[in-house]
């Protein structure tokens, strides 16, 4: 579902991903680790396309991400190609970005409505059904100032689902909450997986990464150090960096 071949970054003289390659099938779960600036966020805003790559290529569901491919040479799309690309990728932050002067259902059906002009009573229907999947039937007319972070971050995956997503790719969607509220954002994603979502997942949850990843990949200085099942890389780190690592989160 997703596959990425020998994938350069650089910003600047900064060469922040150098040569990543990746492959997560449809409907795995794929767990991202790694110390900070190793290129993770930057590796999953590639994917979407949201940064250009210098080198190598990306793939989603078949598709080259960005490009087409005509004899050989690779010719960029254009910016409503790409964007529709873009939509058949969710993507959750660290930081949940709702609009705050929409409530919560509002949130989750703006953008099958403005971007992919899906009939309003549809659409609202499918965002009520959204926001019960994530537990929140009884927010659905609040507003995310008088939600909590983890609510908040329930609603902007109930947001990016709206959009019915081929690939969910999310970024320490835990890492700014409070930590009674992580269990039931993870829960939810938890869930996701479960119904078979294939799912890219930066985290420093260990225990997510082991109960729910298929395969866990380590990166350290835009590159994947090492990946394999998480049991195993968890339990038994080839390399030094990632035993370094991993001492420091468990
Ligand atoms: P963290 O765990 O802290 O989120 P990360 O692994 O997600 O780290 P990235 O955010 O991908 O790391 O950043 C990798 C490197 O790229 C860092 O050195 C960062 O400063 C640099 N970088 C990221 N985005 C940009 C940008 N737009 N312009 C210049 N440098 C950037
Ligand atoms: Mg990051």
């Amino acid at each position: 579902m997703v596959r990425a071949e020998n994938v350069h970054k650089s910003f600047g003289h900064l060469e922040v991903l150098r040569g990543v390659d990746l492959e997560v099938r449809a409907g795995e779960v794929c767990c991202v680790l790694g110390p900070s600036g190793s290129g993770k966020s930057t590796f999953l805003r590639c994917i979407n396309h949201l940064e250009k790559i210098n080198g190598g290529r990306i793939w989603v569901d078949g598709e080259l991400v960005g490009y087409r491919e005509r004899g050989g040479r690779l010719h960029e799309l254009r910016e409503k190609e790409v964007a529709a690309q873009r939509r058949s990728i969710g993507m959750v932050f660290q930081r949940f970005n709702l609009f705050p002067h929409m409530t919560a259902l509002e949130n989750v059906i703006e953008a099958p409505i403005r971007v992919r002009r899906e009939p309003r009573a549809e659409v609202r229907k499918r965002g009520i059904e959204l926001l019960e999947r994530v537990g929140l039937a009884d927010k659905v007319n609040t507003y995310p100032g008088k939600l909590s972070g983890g609510q908040q971050q329930r609603v902007a995956i109930a947001r990016a689902l709206a959009m019915r997503p081929k690939v969910m790719l999310f970024d320490e969607p835990t890492s700014a909450l409070d930590p009674e509220l992580v269990g039931e954002v993870l829960d939810v994603m938890k869930d996701l997986a479960r119904d078979g979502m294939t799912m890219i997942v930066v985290t420093h949850e260990i225990g997510f990464a082991r109960e729910v990843g298929d395969s866990l990949v380590f990166m350290d200085g835009g590159v994947v150090v090492e990946s394999g099942l998480p049991r195993e890389v968890i339990a038994n780190p080839k390399h030094e960096r990632t035993r370094a690592f991993l001492a420091k989160v468990l």
